[in-house]
């Protein structure tokens, strides 16, 4: 179990490697109702690392459920203000930003797509300036998990003590096992920084992926792109590392060069709701067909959410032979998920993926190919035997991975 000195060992590593709290840093943390202990934590290392006050949020899917279930859509869909102010309140006052992830993947699986696609819409749009705010790292901000029953159920059907089982998994992909999981941190990150220091050196134009389930896809980069891995840096100039696990490499794709079809290689795990054995198709950066064999009309409502969930916002490349890859599991959350295989994204590009892209206007991101969006929902498409090759202005190709590992 995650609990005692381990406990003790994944707070700090969240408050020190994660947000990076700084000395007379606000922090907020929000984190599912049945895990207090683990609020309790990290509001604790908060303290340590000198907050000057931590504030706790608590999430509870059956509570949202009631909601969803009872409520009328027009009730739902009203965001109120006073939750949109607090949110852009944390960035006004430079808070530092936790989010203890630990949904149940099929929590509302009895409650209609269409219905909760309207709900976060509407959220998305009311919270734009705030997700901008943290798309663009403004706060400082990281996204980290704990097992919850309900989660590990899903994960481990057959399990004796699912949690038990879920615990090991995430205490290894986080690394949590090494004796000094903070050292171990800090020299994980300088290998993911070499690979992207040479994919910023080689400058690619293009990257195409093909695997023998049927993707054959052609992805351009943003000019003046650039590959970020594990730290990056807020716009106080700090480093910080946004997710826990991380083990990618991603850039911006270029919003009118994407084209070909990719397939999904897992599950996506999208607001409660599952979409399997997709394919999408794209045409001069835009989604032109797609298909799921599951969950189709949870999928329809993400690319109709807005005109940037029709595009792509982000690339990112995954080795097979990560700790999370290698647990071999399928987390139906997009934090271990994402870290297990190269992927997409849906939507919203970082603008922190191009050069001085923070202080770029929108009109000028656009211009270079960022897309913009309300949503960012990343998608799997890492096969055991994907092939991935850099493509450069002058039509050089540079094998980057090969059976669905890196090569560099
Ligand atoms: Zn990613
Ligand atoms: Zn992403």
């Amino acid at each position: 179990m995650i609990d005692g000195k381990v406990l003790e060992n994944y707070a700090r590593l969240v408050i020190n490697i994660g947000v990076n709290l700084q000395k007379g840093q606000g922090l907020e943390i929000i984190c599912p109702v049945e895990k207090y202990q683990v609020a309790e934590a990290l509001t604790k290392a908060g303290y340590e690392a000198g907050a000057k006050i931590v504030q706790v949020r608590w999430s509870a899917q059956n509570i949202d459920k009631l909601n969803y279930e009872n409520a009328s859509l027009d009730v739902l869909t009203d965001i109120p203000k006073w939750y949109v102010d607090s949110k852009n309140y944390l960035v006004e006052k430079g808070f530092c930003y936790v989010a203890v992830s630990a949904e149940d993947p099929s929590a509302f699986k009895n409650i209609s797509a269409q219905k909760i696609g309207e709900i976060y819409k509407a959220r998305s749009k009311a919270l734009k300036k705030y997700s901008d705010a943290i798309m663009a790292n403004k706060i400082r901000w990281c996204v980290v998990s704990v097992p919850t029953y309900a989660w590990a159920k899903q994960i481990f059907p057959n399990a004796e003590n699912p949690e038990e089982e879920l615990s090991n998994a995430i205490i290894k992909t986080m690394r949590l096992d090494q004796e000094n999981p903070l050292s171990t941190w800090q020299e994980h990150i300088a290998t993911l920084e070499k690979r992207a220091g040479f994919l910023n050196s080689s400058n690619f134009e293009y990257i195409h992926f093909k695997n023998s389930i049927g993707t054959d896809l052609t992805v351009g980069l943003c000019d003046n792109h650039i590959w970020t891995s594990a730290k990056e840096k807020a716009q106080d100039g700090v480093g910080f590392v946004a997710n826990l696990p991380t083990e990618e490499v991603f850039t911006a794709p270029h919003r009118l060069k994407v084209d070909g079809v990719v397939k999904s290689a897992l599950p996506l795990c999208e607001n409660g709701q599952i979409i399997d054995d997709f394919s999408i198709t794209f045409k001069q950066g835009k989604i032109v067909d797609f298909y799921a064999q599951k969950g189709y009309e949870t999928l329809k409502q993400l690319i109709e959410t807005d005109k940037g969930t029709k595009r792509l916002g982000e690339i990112a490349l995954i080795g097979k032979n990560s700790p999370v890859a290698k647990s071999n599991l399928l987390f139906f959350n997009t934090l271990f998920d994402e870290n297990a295989s190269c992927h997409l994204a849906i939507g919203k590009a970082y603008p922190t993926t191009v050069l001085d892209g923070d202080k770029l206007s929108k009109k000028q991101l656009e211009s270079l190919g960022v897309n913009d969006s309300a949503e960012h929902v990343d998608f799997m498409i890492g096969t055991p035997d994907l092939v991935v090759t850099g493509i450069k202005k002058d039509g050089t190709k540079v094998p980057l991975m090969l059976d669905g590992d890196w090569l560099i």
